[in-house]
């Protein structure tokens, strides 16, 4: 019998999503309000782009996986994308500086490009594989009942159409109106988390500095155990010989839009490194600021969900950007799709459930790695910290000194924040032992710069105090 599946959304979850619907499914309908540009530029629905977006080896692999057809890696690097060693990049956390192992293994490497390009470069790759249709339209509504959802009411051109379908995915993003749209059908609430530091992101996009074109990804984190509000930052290189930087403060240490602040702030971080960096380089464009930064889970793998009704994405879920998983978690909960779509009928009973439960692993893994640190800033509106969360913080905190100094550490704890290795990696015996024992090393007492490195922060002048 013939299959149509419509989904509501063409940003990354949406288009990942159609693309591994359109292996088993005849007939996928992606539902996208915006224009989309034609090439790797802006748009109006996804302000976040704004903001630097890493892709994890995670997300990257299963984009691979959904996307055969096409090497997207290949694509992206052609365009212009880097490839960053996650324990090659100029790293400081509580504490510390991370040493630099420029060891290269695939599962280490971290794509780093602007979203746009990323973007861009998904969708090209899914209209050019798979047999997918993207709509200009916005879904108002879902059609069915709270047993059974059976397509989308689109609204195009001033105009309604109810489009009938066999499986409908949610993939609309932050602001997705689908517990709305399940009230409407009689679905009751859905178990919801909320963990919200207050974290306002602010960003900029710099040309390189001539002498500074190999600098890496640098990254200053907030410490949590820090009377204060949390302020970070993070240097990411992109595309056509850009840095875009995004400085981060937690509720009471939140940055602002005023480009003549920008830099104090970054100098202002727990070290001063990036605002060094910066100092002297040229702007391109203004501050671009963000506060859809909270953690927020929506459970729907717990409620009684209608069959017929998948939702994947930041719907369902959103992090701390800071820990860059958003992207990724759409991708592996496209991935899971798949891979169900491949075993069994879309229309068939608890197919849907099947997938959500299924997808919710990534989810959970990723959303407790994002707020186990957020819940230890000031004003957190969420739970508060458990006395098993206590002894947790103070487990990782040491492992993490010893991760500074040591490469299995460092790349274990680097396998986990990936979501390549599941968080029981971190308790595995060998590691525990390396934690108990400490570090091996003596600690840095600044960032492990490389002579081309320093030769240019010296050209740039003293750190100001
Ligand atoms: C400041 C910031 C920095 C971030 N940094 C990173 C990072 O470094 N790495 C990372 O992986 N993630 C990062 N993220 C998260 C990432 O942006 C999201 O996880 C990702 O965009 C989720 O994609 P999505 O497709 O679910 O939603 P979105 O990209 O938000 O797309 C939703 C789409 O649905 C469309 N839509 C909405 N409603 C309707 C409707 N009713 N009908 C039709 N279409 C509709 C919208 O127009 C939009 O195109 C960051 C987020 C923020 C805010």
């Amino acid at each position: 019998m013939s299959r149509r599946a419509v989904v509501i959304g063409g940003s990354v979850a949406g288009l990942l999503a159609a693309a591994a619907l359109s292996r088993s499914v005849d007939e996928v309908i992606v539902l996208e309000r915006d224009e989309l540009p034609e090439g790797p530029q802006p748009r109006r629905r996804t302000p976040q782009a704004r903001h630097a977006h890493i892709l994890l080896p995670s997300g990257r692999d299963a984009i691979q996986e959904l996307l055969p057809r096409v090497d997207v890696r290949e694509r992206l690097l052609a365009s212009g994308a880097h490839e960053q060693p996650l324990t090659d990049m100029l790293g400081f956390g509580p504490q510390g500086w991370f040493r630099r192992w420029p060891t290269v293994t695939d599962e280490l490497l971290l794509t780093c490009c602007s979203r746009d390009l990323l973007e861009w470069t998904v969708r090209g790759a899914v209209l050019d594989t798979a047999q997918v249709t993207v709509r200009r339209a916005e879904a108002v509504s879902l059609l069915g009942t709270a047993q059974r959802v059976t397509g989308v009411r689109a609204l195009s051109d001033g105009a309604e159409e109810d489009l009938r379908a066999d499986l409908v995915v949610d993939a609309s993003g932050r602001g997705s109106r689908v517990e709305h749209w399940l009230e409407t059908l009689g679905v009751p609430g859905i178990p919801t988390d909320e963990v919200d530091s207050g974290l306002v992101y602010a960003s900029r996009v710099f040309s390189v500095p001539k002498g500074a074109e190999h600098f890496p990804v640098t990254q200053v984190e907030a410490d949590p155990a820090d009377s204060g509000p949390g302020r970070s930052g993070n240097l990411v290189p992109i595309e056509d010989g850009r840095w875009l930087v995004s400085l981060a403060g937690t509720r009471g240490g939140e940055p602002t839009a005023d480009p003549e602040e920008f830099t104090d702030f970054a100098l202002g971080l727990r070290h001063p490194l990036i605002g060094q960096l910066i100092s002297d380089a040229e702007p391109l464009g203004d501050v671009s600021l963000s506060r859809s930064t909270r953690n927020r889970r929506r459970d729907f793998h717990k409620a009684a969900m209608p069959e017929g009704l998948v939702v994947l994405g930041d719907a369902v879920a959103t992090y701390n950007p800071v820990y860059g998983q958003g992207m990724s978690i759409a991708a592996l909960g496209a991935q899971t799709l798949s891979r169900q779509v491949q075993r069994a009928d879309v229309a068939s009973p608890g197919f849907a459930r099947g997938v959500q439960r299924e997808a919710a692993k990534s989810v959970s893994a990723a959303y407790t790695l994002s707020t186990s640190q957020d819940q230890w800033f000031p004003e957190v509106v969420g739970k508060a910290p458990t006395l098993v969360d206590r002894l947790l913080s103070r487990y990782m905190g040491r492992m993490a000194r010893v991760a500074t100094t040591s490469y299995p550490v460092s790349a274990a704890m680097c396998a986990v924040l990936t979501l390549q290795a599941d968080a029981s990696r971190l308790v595995h015996p060998k590691l525990l032992l390396a934690t108990l024992k400490g570090p091996v090393l003596e600690p840095l007492s600044g960032p492990p710069l490389t002579d081309e490195e320093s030769a240019f922060l010296d050209s740039v002048g003293p750190i100001p105090v």
